[in-house]
């Protein structure tokens, strides 16, 4: 299938690591101009050099996302290089285990800064060119904001804020005919999986193997390529009539029957 995505410029948050990097490796593939913007400086220059040596004019921008006038730097930089943006991937997120009891309201509010406000500064200030171009806007959000997790206030207030913002932003945007999904991942093996895996617990290895067991579809995590690819194809125009949706995107982890596990 022909994703039609070819010579359109998508701007992934957090696009060199992680599910990110699977994001703008899956658009370029199918021939899209991927902008990274990211703090990972030597992740996001290693692959916009990959893909550059590859003939396709990969774009990064650095900066933390969570800092003031980085969202309208980013769009600013990306629009001045090419001129238009089809699509804006919000990835770049981090569960900072900012709980009820550790943090407090600061921490809270430091959590939403680095989850939540960057979805909304970014498309905010692309809202012009993604008019031009009838573009489609793809949230990364989490399993959490479904389940919960325990001790990560901050995050599964901005997951679950991001699946309200889909819903929100797919009615707000009907009349420009730009779509607007969440793809909700689970279990994805990327540095911040490891970071969480080593952190939360005393034997991160036995905890792997206690989680993958209870994946219904092939015990085993999902990979980012299968994340990524979920996301290329609601990005595309061969997705014309789908918006407004979370597509969970997890071997059955979140909805299918406990017996079967
Ligand atoms: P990851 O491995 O940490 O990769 C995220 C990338 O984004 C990193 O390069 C990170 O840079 C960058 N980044 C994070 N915050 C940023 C900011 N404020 N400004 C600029 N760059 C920033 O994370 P991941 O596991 O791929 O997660 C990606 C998304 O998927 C997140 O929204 C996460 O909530 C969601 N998700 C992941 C899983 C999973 O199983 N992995 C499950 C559910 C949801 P640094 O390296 O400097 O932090």
């Amino acid at each position: 299938m022909d994703l039609q995505l070819k010579g359109k410029v998508v701007i992934v948050t957090g696009g060199s690591e992680g599910i990110g990097e699977g994001i703008t490796r899956s658009l370029a593939s199918e021939g899209a101009i991927p902008v990274i913007a990211s703090r990972a400086v030597a992740a996001s220059e290693q692959l916009v050099a990959e893909l550059q040596d590859a003939g396709i004019p990969a774009l990064f921008i650095g900066g933390d996302l969570s800092e003031p006038g980085r969202c309208h730097t980013v769009v600013e930089q990306t629009a001045r290089r090419f001129g238009s943006i089809y699509g804006v991937v919000n990835n770049a997120g981090i569960n900072d285990a900012i709980g009820l009891e550790k943090g407090g309201p600061d921490g809270f509010r430091s959590s939403l800064d680095k989850n939540l406000y960057h979805y909304y500064g970014l498309v905010h200030f692309a809202l012009p060119y993604l008019k031009e171009s009838r573009g489609a806007i793809v949230n990364i959000s989490s399993k959490v904001a479904l389940t919960g997790q325990g001790n990560t206030s901050g995050y599964a207030a901005a997951k679950g804020a991001q699946l309200a913002l889909t819903r929100e932003w797919a009615a707000e945007l009907l009349p420009y005919g730009i779509r607007v999904n969440a793809v909700l991942p689970a279990e994805v093996m990327t540095p911040l999986y490891e970071t969480w895996l080593k952190t939360a617990f005393k034997d991160p290895e036995a905890k792997k193997k206690e989680i993958t067991a209870r994946i219904p579809l092939e015990k085993r995590m999902t990979t980012k390529e299968e994340i990524a690819d979920m996301v290329a194809f609601l990005l595309s125009p061969r997705s014309g009539h789908t918006t407004g949706q979370w597509v969970v995107v997890d071997g059955g982890y979140v909805h299918l029957d406990r017996s079967i596990t």
